[in-house]
């Protein structure tokens, strides 16, 4: 369509620890809640994929340390983020919102595989993609993944949402008083002074490709929708 701006399409990241409420599982009022703010903004015509963490279950570093494979408690970990993905596919389609997932690991009964151009093709027709299974590879985070995700599928950035924390500070604000929020930030400084809210990793693909994060807290009213619309909440964090 000639002159027509396109519209905004965006990645979605949320970790699995707020699926559980605090707690190991699902907790369905919260998952209800998550669901029902991302269908508001797909309501308005924003394109929306997600990517879940799996927190809430496994983490494949906190098996390892009670003494199992590192590679094989990753792929239980992938594993636990399909049932988010399942959960919150549940809800958005309780709201009217088509929604597919597509995982990285293949499991044909529950979702689709990864596949790209069909992603997009989703999209487009305003169904909400959830990437499940993280990268189908031991020794990523599912921050990773979703700025990969949200290259490959041209999204215009990624949204990663924070539990307990409301944007990038200067210094860790558990433990020092003084840390201050930060409303912008350039991928260089948060590297270079080793901000951990989000994973170097994801960072850096984000700064190599030019695509621009923002670090929001997903609590609070309307953050998650707010955050879909681009409205300025959280940490900007760009070239
Ligand atoms: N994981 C993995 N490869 C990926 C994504 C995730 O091995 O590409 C595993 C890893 O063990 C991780 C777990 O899945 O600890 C759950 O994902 P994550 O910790 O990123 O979830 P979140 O912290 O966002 O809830």
């Amino acid at each position: 369509a000639s002159g027509a701006a396109s519209p905004r399409r965006v990645l979605l990241k949320l970790s699995g620890e707020v699926f559980g409420g605090g707690k190991v599982g699902v907790d369905p009022e919260v998952v209800r809640g998550i669901a029902r703010q991302i269908a508001d903004a797909v309501r308005e015509g924003i394109e929306v994929a997600v990517v879940v963490g799996g927190g809430n279950f496994f983490r494949g570093a906190e098996l390892q340390q009670k003494g199992m494979d590192r590679s094989r408690a990753d792929y239980i970990g992938m594993l636990g983020t399909v049932m988010n993905c399942l959960a919150l596919q549940d809800f958005l389609e309780k709201e009217g919102i088509d929604t597919r997932v597509q995982t990285a690991i293949t499991m044909g009964q529950v979702a689709e595989p990864y596949i790209p151009r069909r992603a997009i093709r989703h999209l487009e027709k305003g169904r909400v993609v959830i990437f499940g299974a993280g990268a189908g590879m031991p020794y990523f985070s599912t921050d990773t993944v979703s700025a990969q995700r949200a290259l490959e599928c041209r999204c215009d950035m990624v949204l990663m949402s924070k539990s307990g924390v409301d944007g990038v500070y200067d210094a860790d604000p558990r433990t020092d008083p003084d840390a201050r929020k930060l409303e912008h930030v350039t991928f260089e400084e948060a590297l270079r002074t080793g901000l951990k809210v989000v994973d170097a990793a994801a960072f850096s693909l984000c700064m190599d490709n030019k695509l621009p994060m923002v670090v929001f807290g997903m609590e609070g009213d309307g953050n998650i929708t707010r955050a879909l619309r681009g409205e300025r909440i959280g940490t900007l964090v760009s070239a």
